[in-house]
């Protein structure tokens, strides 16, 4: 990967950001009071998350007021947030983005490893979300062709692993966790992963743990990579080969127009290797500049050269959301954290979910929910490994398979969610 320009390009997102863009100037109010005549240091800008842009759209709807004004007048899509948390946020792509994000499309796919022989399955669900239509846009970026399955919901797994084999798709995009749900669907259903066209999975959205990857890895014969986007940084960060060669170990290149920091919970940075909160400064999409947004998620950063020669920042595995977590008996337990017990112990990975709950004698407890089907695998062993990997004390209980995909929405829009806080009032 190239270098970026910087801090040229820096300077010049964080000039239009302070002049060009209210949503800054407003929030520079109210950090300091007033409004800086000249351009402050990037470490110097206040940090925001998700909540200042929610309150920013429903004050000023439908977009809000984080973009440069001349680019709203034309627009080339409108999508909308997917709504896990609270109102679903309208989001406009100015059509001036497009030729400068094509390219961030185009890096990313080639550092992937996707070429223009291949047929890219998208499993994301196509609707107002932009996840599956940016991935449209860098499939064809590469001339590459577009296979769009969509979602379980409008392509059920069987079809989907027909349709797969029938044209015989080569890569397979989509969330984590629908992979691993897809593939216990195909062994179920008696489809030969391991001699299918499949030779690449591009997984994004969510934390994946080792112990999965290589599950998938295994069972289609086919590599892992992941990449990390959202919608409202645009794609931040991928694997190159040599870091998707031992299961992400090496982390994600930043692409050039990305500054990643981490941050402790006082906001202040961290050395390379220490784990804290990933905050971006994008200036891919050159009409809405994002200036030091706090993710949620928690990762840490790498300058060690690579093997693969490329020199950018990267970005160590991402543990898991903020809200991927339950605070339990004084400690913060992660979901990822709970998977990579369960698929050591159990062999494979399996749908789950955390439930933290009131109890009658015991005040809280945490309960780990399993599927029946694993009931006689997991023994009386797993509750203690989990104690004995964890420090606190779980129940384990086990629940109908399909009652489990229910809660978690695996095999709904791909998006998994794995922790249900019904003590603080999350869930
Ligand atoms: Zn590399």
């Amino acid at each position: 990967m190239a270098q970026p320009k910087q801090p040229q390009d820096l300077h010049a997102a964080l000039t239009t950001a302070l002049h060009q863009v209210p949503f800054y100037t407003r929030l520079w109010t109210e950090a300091v009071g007033f409004i800086p005549t000249a351009v402050p240091a990037l470490q110097e800008w206040p940090t925001w998350a998700v909540e200042e842009l929610r309150a920013a759209i429903a004050a000023q709807p439908p977009f809000g007021d984080l973009y440069v004004e001349e680019a709203l007048a034309d627009l080339a899509y409108i999508h909308s947030s997917t709504g896990t948390t609270g109102k679903p946020r309208i989001f406009p792509v100015p059509r001036t983005d497009l030729p400068h994000m094509e390219n961030v499309y185009r890096e990313h796919m080639e550092l992937m490893g996707v070429r223009p022989d291949d047929i890219c399955a998208i499993t994301l669900t196509f609707g107002l979300p932009r996840g599956a239509w940016s991935c449209v846009q860098a499939v064809q970026s590469v001339g590459a062709t577009i296979l769009p399955l969509s979602s379980g919901k409008v392509t059920p797994a069987e079809k989907l692993l027909d349709v797969i084999h029938t044209v015989g798709a080569t890569v397979l995009h989509g969330a984590g966790s629908y992979m691993v749900y897809l593939t216990r669907k195909a062994r179920e259903l008696g489809f030969d992963t391991r001699t299918s066209s499949v030779r690449l999975f591009l997984t994004s959205g969510e934390a994946m743990s080792a112990e999965s990857r290589r599950y998938l890895q295994e069972a289609w014969d086919a590599r892992v990579v992941m990449h990390f986007a959202s919608t409202d940084l645009s794609w931040v960060s991928a694997e190159c080969e040599a870091s998707s060669a031992r299961d992400g170990a090496l982390g994600m290149h930043v692409t050039p127009g990305v500054i990643a920091e981490i941050l402790d919970e006082h906001q202040r940075p961290v050395t390379d290797g220490e784990y804290g909160e990933l905050v971006v400064t994008s200036w891919l999409r050159p009409s809405t500049p994002r200036i030091r947004f706090r993710t949620g998620d928690r990762a840490a950063l790498t300058r060690e050269p690579c093997p693969c020669g490329g020199t950018s920042v990267r970005i160590l595995p991402i543990q898991g959301r903020v809200d991927e977590a339950v605070r339990f008996h004084g400690q913060t337990i992660w979901a990822s954290s709970v998977e990579d017990v369960l698929t050591a112990n159990l062999g494979a990975p399996v749908d789950f979910f955390l439930e933290h709950r009131e109890h009658p004698e015991r005040g809280s407890v945490l309960a780990v929910k399993l599927p029946t089907a694993v009931a006689s695998s997991a023994g009386d062993g797993l509750a203690t490994t989990l104690q004995r990997t964890l420090n606190v004390r779980f129940l384990v209980e086990f629940m109908d398979d399909a009652d489990i995909v229910e809660k978690t929405g695996v095999a709904g829009t791909g998006k998994v969610k794995r922790v249900f806080d019904l003590v603080g009032g999350r869930g």
